[in-house]
């Protein structure tokens, strides 16, 4: 081996190993601390779902989507949406109730049956069969899940106590209800209200302060109205998928949430 042979030979070896040692710090610091994002998509499908599914499938990332029966019913459009949504294994399509309380929410909840029919009525539409049926409630934020109970935040006192029968009779039918931690909010017209900077900021911060239902498993809500083609949609949401990818966070859906943890509740 002549001497220019022997310093590339060293230097190889050299490389490998620190590569070696920054790979393993790597996935050290990756398994501590990891974080997990539920991105969670409420009341579709309307305008911007073949966005969102587009977005879904080229960005390669899990999402739950929450179904809301009447909008699948609208047309052939939306119902072939929802044939395509069921066959991207990266999208749990989830109950958001057949008529979304038609927007009267305390006339709403004032029966538990009718309450437990609209959502089984939306199971029959998305084709869930088996339990636990994953859910969300229009318009509450509440979590009912085997070790996590929590209330709405928005809601009067009285409203609580009314409603707080109707949740747990859905618990007691296969329901799993999931509120959220975090909302990328939008205007009246679907104009999300935060960019995704914002967005990423208030992540972060809640993650930091530990302020998430789960600690380090975070649930996003948005609304598939604001990734319509005229709101500059697909590119939005890729935008956050991409963030979120390069923040090193964890995209899951909602079946793959703990359901052990915060046993106290
Ligand atoms: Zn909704």
């Amino acid at each position: 081996m002549t001497a220019k042979n022997y310093r590339s030979y060293f230097s190889s070896i050299i490389f490998l190993s620190v590569y070696s040692l920054l790979m393993s710090c790597n996935s050290t610091a990756t398994q501590i601390s990891e974080k997990t994002i539920y991105i969670t998509i409420d009341d579709a499908p309307l305008s911007g779902i073949d966005n969102i599914l587009s977005a879904v499938e080229e960005e390669n990332v899990s999402i739950t989507l929450f179904m809301v029966g009447e909008h699948i019913l609208a047309s052939n459009y939306h119902q072939e949406m929802l044939a395509k949504a069921k066959q991207n294994s990266n999208i749990l399509v989830a109950n958001h109730s057949n008529s979304h309380a038609h927007e009267h929410y305390q006339q709403f909840y004032s029966s538990s049956s009718g309450v437990l029919d609209d959502m089984q009525i939306n199971n029959r539409i998305i084709g869930l069969s088996k339990e636990p049926f994953y859910s969300r409630l229009p318009g509450r934020d509440v979590f009912r899940l085997p070790n996590l109970k929590t209330e709405d935040p928005y809601i009067t006192q009285q409203e609580d106590e009314n409603e707080r029968i109707d949740f747990d009779a859905l618990y007691d039918h296969g329901f799993f209800l999931y509120g959220w931690d975090l909302e990328w909010s939008h205007e009246t017209s679907g104009k999300p209200i935060q960019s995704v900077d914002k967005l990423m900021q208030q992540i972060n911060y809640q993650f930091t302060n530990n302020s998430t239902q789960t600690k380090n498993h975070l649930v996003l809500l948005m609304h598939d109205q604001m990734f319509a083609d005229h709101l500059n949609g697909k590119e939005n949401l890729s935008t956050l998928f991409k963030a979120l990818k390069e923040a090193g966070y964890k995209l899951s859906a909602l079946d793959k949430y703990p359901i052990n943890q915060n046993a106290d509740n």
